[in-house]
């Protein structure tokens, strides 16, 4: 249920202004896409006099002030035939004054993109911040707006958005299609993909409500989906309709990019979710493993995230800061819930999913920025943290929050499962906290910490308080392993790579060629040509003065090559000798010793039989006999 203090609290800071109530119109003309250029028109209703029109800023999901006003061209005004002079606000980039004639009942604005990531010759992705105007200092749930999409003729689109009209997907029209009225709220949270090579799939047909799957591809035979992907995202459909009891939408539909072009991302909504990899993503399983959990993580977002928000990461506008505290929650435990419904619907294999949790699991504890910043501070300082670079990305710690909840989520379900004798898990919490109000269509209901302890007491009563606050408001010098510990695994080192990383690796060197593995050994990141970008702080590269940007040119006395450094790495462990560099900074050549005999150290999880295997209760579906069936709309 709502919490109505909280909505009511931010409501009485905005004026509603008393323009019309009929609905902005809004048409995106998506058909120049193959020249990196959408256009909008839009008539807004309006009264004479001044008006301050806006674009959303802090964009929900992205966690940060990552609008797109700076890729807006010719951007024009005009009301009763004429044009308005505009002014940008002078503190705030989104904002656009203009005066409005007398007599004059709407303006119109003409707007550009210039859209360089998601679109192609054959796809146009859509995420509607780019092009939306609408007054501002209003609530965007206030303000009505009706969208429509041109496309080139011979695409498909894909949207949670209703078309107002009979329309088809597969059909592939093109042209203009209506969308029922909706809000600037709803419309922001509404992407469309289209694409001259599309398909929309419906998904586990007898799960009500109605789930599609719509993929866009450079290729024309990458969007077909196999039949084995499309059994294993319906099966995600129904494992995550057991998992959290309780769903938010009228409908959902899974936007699946493939391109290479217009790929590379993952930003969730309540209806549907924008997912992009490259062309290969799905085409085989050995392509699939990295990105296993993609849909699984962006679906789970549909119920924490977007349903139920942290009170501080919801604004009535997309103008006010959104503060990143309880991000542990919102991408922590989407993030421990996408890894684990892609191994139960079958997107990856059990082992690749321990596989993929010790690289994860591994690469925290040997993060020396752990050292003077809490979990808690990188979810605080999101929004400046989204892409830290490689420098010293170990020091850093960016994003942690992430994988710091992966962690502490598995440890509280571990925890659950051992209190209560195996009787509950984290599913019991999951159905009381995502599943307040019962099933409901897209809405808002924000949280706060102390209703999730509550929540948590409900299911088993315990110390979640100094459980929550010692794992996230502490500085804590390694990661919380205890969820793997009592799961019945080690995390452990051995000289070879595990089977995942393995096919990772091979796969992705395909395309770009990755350095050798050192971090876990001598403490390097290190590029095919020698070139390091991270030396982890203390470990043996460290204490030996080595710095992001060297190049390591020599490894005793030969030219550096993958094979010699790893060479190098074997021969030391039976030798007293340091291993001896040449590096070079700029124009400078020195010399470097060093100390390191312990072998290569890649991070696999062993099984320990002293300890039930939760891990592997947690990775069976819930449900029983999952039905075969994904089929193709008509
Ligand atoms: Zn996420």
């Amino acid at each position: 249920m709502l919490r109505p203090f909280l909505l009511l609290a931010a409501a009485s800071l905005f004026i509603v202004p008393a323009f019309s109530q009929a609905p902005i119109r809004i048409t995106a003309d998506l058909s120049q896409a193959p020249r990196k250029l959408y256009s909008a028109e839009i008539d807004i209703p309006v009264e004479p006099g001044p008006l301050e029109l806006t674009m959303p800023e802090w964009i929900p999901g992205t966690h940060g002030p990552t609008g797109r006003v700076t890729d807006v061209v010719n951007l024009t005004f005009t009301a009763n035939g004429k044009t308005l002079l505009w002014r940008r606000d002078d503190v705030d980039m989104y904002g656009f004054h203009l005066t409005v004639p007398a007599g004059a009942t709407s303006v119109h604005v003409h707007l550009d993109s210039v859209v360089t990531a998601r679109a192609s010759d054959k796809i146009a992705v859509l995420e509607w911040e780019r092009l939306m105007m609408y007054p501002a200092h209003v609530p965007v749930a206030k303000i009505p707006i009706q969208p429509t999409v041109i496309v080139p003729a011979g695409w498909g689109i894909g949207t949670a958005l209703t078309p107002t009209g009979s329309y088809d997907p597969n059909a592939k029209v093109g042209g203009p299609t209506e969308f029922a009225a909706t809000t600037v709220e709803q419309l922001e949270d509404s992407p469309v993909i289209a694409g001259e090579y599309f398909h929309e799939f419906a998904l586990a047909p007898e799960i009500s409500p109605k789930h599609y799957i719509d993929v866009v591809s450079d290729q024309p035979k990458d969007s077909n989906l196999r039949p084995e992907v499309l059994d294993e995202i319906s099966n995600l459909v129904r494992e995550a309709s057991a998992a959290y009891g309780s769903h938010h939408y009228h409908v959902y539909h899974f936007l699946l990019t493939l391109s290479d072009i217009a790929g590379g991302e993952g930003l969730e909504h309540g209806q549907s979710s924008d997912n992009g990899t490259g062309e290969l993503g799905f085409a085989d399983a050995r392509h699939q493993l990295s990105n296993a959990d993609l849909l699984a993580h962006e679906f789970t977002h549909s119920w924490n995230g977007k349903y139920r928000r942290p009170a501080t990461l919801y604004q009535p506008d997309f103008a006010t800061p959104q503060v990143g505290e309880l991000l542990w929650v919102y991408e922590g435990m989407t993030q421990y819930m996408g890894n684990v419904l892609a191994a139960r619907s079958g997107l990856e294999t059990p082992a690749q999913y321990r596989d993929r949790l010790a690289i994860s699991a591994a690469n925290l504890d040997y993060k020396p920025g752990r050292d003077w910043r809490t979990t808690d501070d990188t979810a605080i300082a999101s929004s400046i943290s989204r892409r830290p670079g490689p420098d010293w990305a170990n020091l850093k710690r960016g994003q942690d929050y992430y994988q710091e909840g992966e962690l502490l989520w598995l440890d509280a379900d571990t925890l659950i499962r051992q209190l209560t004798n195996d009787q509950k898990s984290i599913t019991d919490f999951q159905h009381i906290f995502l599943g307040k109000g019962g099933n409901t269509g897209p809405l808002i209901v924000p949280y706060n910490r102390q209703e999730l302890i509550d929540d948590l007491n409900q299911v088993v009563k315990y110390d979640w308080a100094g459980f929550l606050h010692d794992r996230v408001d502490l500085i804590n010098p390694h990661a919380d392993l205890a969820g793997i510990e009592r799961g019945g695994y080690k995390l452990v080192y051995e000289d070879h790579p595990s089977a995942s990383e393995k096919l990772e690796e091979s796969v992705s060197s395909a395309r770009r060629p990755r350095g050798p593995d050192v971090w876990y050994s001598l403490g390097l990141r290190i590029g095919t040509d020698g070139s390091i970008s991270d030396v982890r702080w203390g470990g043996p590269a460290g204490k030996a003065d080595l710095a992001p940007g060297e190049k390591l040119i020599a490894v005793n006395g030969r030219a550096f090559s993958t094979e010699n450094l790893h060479d190098a790495i074997v021969a030391a462990k039976s030798s007293k000798d340091p291993i001896h560099f040449l590096m070079q900074t700029e124009d400078y050549i020195r010399p470097v010793s060093v100390d390191y005999h312990d072998g290569e150290r890649y991070p696999v999880m062993v099984r320990d039989d002293s300890k039930k295997d939760y891990l592997d209760e947690i990775t069976t579906t819930l449900i029983k006999s999952p039905a075969k069936t994904a089929v193709a709309t008509k």
